[in-house]
């Protein structure tokens, strides 16, 4: 079976499990781990921030990151299907206590005039005040679609002019730096605060962080205890987030190559494949996804009438030729 419902679904290489079992490792909780301390430095650096903390789950690293910078019964703004508004199971209500406000893009960009539209500000006790604006980079479920870097630096100007601070999903952001050539510290730059998945693209087991400032981090500290997320030895899983920075970013532009291969071959417009995500407009989603498995190729739905496809390290050139033979032919 060629599997490409997820760029979750990479099992860890055997120099990945290496890594893990030669990881010095202490009780994070006690500040003692040397290996996620590591690893924290090394991806606040990266986005050019002064801290970063190690969450179990991209999904907590959003919730510890939106929070950061939204209050009680305060709003962020957001694209209509972004992971943290869609994929979330509702965590910054029911953790957070906040609500959110959303901008439809078929492809999940910046729409400032939109924004600027729905933006509230401050107005004492009569209307929710905006607190924060959040982007995801790519965007999942817009296809892996990249935000251009001008539209973050147009976003990050209002909103500061607007007193709001801007979260970025960056789940993905790996893979927009990889496909644009943008440094990473330039999209570090221009949101407050920052959520990056180690276990998408990057082919670790498991493994967040969230990226912002030391005050921010420190009380993100507690809330990832208080929710249950505080870890032990975990630096036998930090251990993997490093090899993967060490190893398997530059690679993402094979994934980026397998996915316009699979577009081609499905009669995808390539304008619409930023990244490693394909999605298939079909009619007949759910029955071309049972045609596809019969023929080897397992797929996904994201909707009644589109299919997703997701390249990814446990897919090889050969996969994504074979793959593209069978949905050419479907
Ligand atoms: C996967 C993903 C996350 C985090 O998901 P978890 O399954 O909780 O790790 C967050 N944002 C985006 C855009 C994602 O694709």
């Amino acid at each position: 079976m060629i599997d490409l419902r997820s760029d979750t679904l990479t099992r860890p290489t055997e120099a990945m499990r290496a890594a893990m079992a030669r990881a010095e490792v202490g009780d994070d909780v006690y500040g003692e781990d040397p290996t996620v301390a590591r690893l924290e430095e090394r991806v606040a650096g990266l986005f050019g921030h002064e801290a970063a903390l190690f969450t179990p789950t991209g999904s907590m690293a959003n919730v510890l990151a939106v929070r950061s910078v939204v209050g009680v019964g305060q709003e962020v703004l957001c694209e209509a299907s972004a992971h943290i508004a869609r994929a979330e199971l509702g965590a910054h209500a029911a953790y957070t206590g906040l609500t959110m406000r959303t901008w439809i893009h078929p492809r999940g960009q910046v729409d400032l005039p939109t924004i600027q539209t729905i933006f509230a500000p401050d107005m004492g006790p009569f209307f929710v005040p905006t607190a924060a604006i959040s982007v995801e980079n790519t965007h999942n479920f817009a296809g892996g679609a990249v935000l251009p870097l001008q539209d973050l630096r147009d976003l990050r100007e209002y909103a500061t002019g607007a007193g709001v601070r801007v979260h970025m999903d960056g789940a993905r952001v790996w893979n927009a730096h990889v496909a644009t050539g943008v440094p990473l510290a330039e999209y570090g730059a221009v949101a407050d605060v920052l959520a990056v998945c180690l276990s998408k693209g990057l082919g670790a087991p498991i493994g967040s962080l969230m990226v912002g400032s030391a005050d921010a981090i420190a009380e993100a500290r507690i809330w990832r205890k208080r929710m249950g997320g505080g870890m032990r030895q975990v630096g036998i899983l930090a251990a993997a987030g490093l090899h993967a920075l060490d190893h398997h970013v530059e690679r993402l532009a094979d994934d980026h190559a397998h996915a316009r291969l699979l577009a081609e071959a499905c009669g995808v417009d390539p304008a619409t494949v930023d990244t490693n995500i394909v999605v298939v407009r079909r009619d007949d989603a759910t029955s071309f996804v049972a045609a596809a498995r019969e023929a080897g190729v397992v797929v996904a739905t994201v909707g009644p009438t589109a299919v997703r496809l997701v390249t990814h390290l446990d897919v090889t050139r050969d996969d994504v030729e074979k793959a593209a033979a069978v949905l050419a032919r479907l």
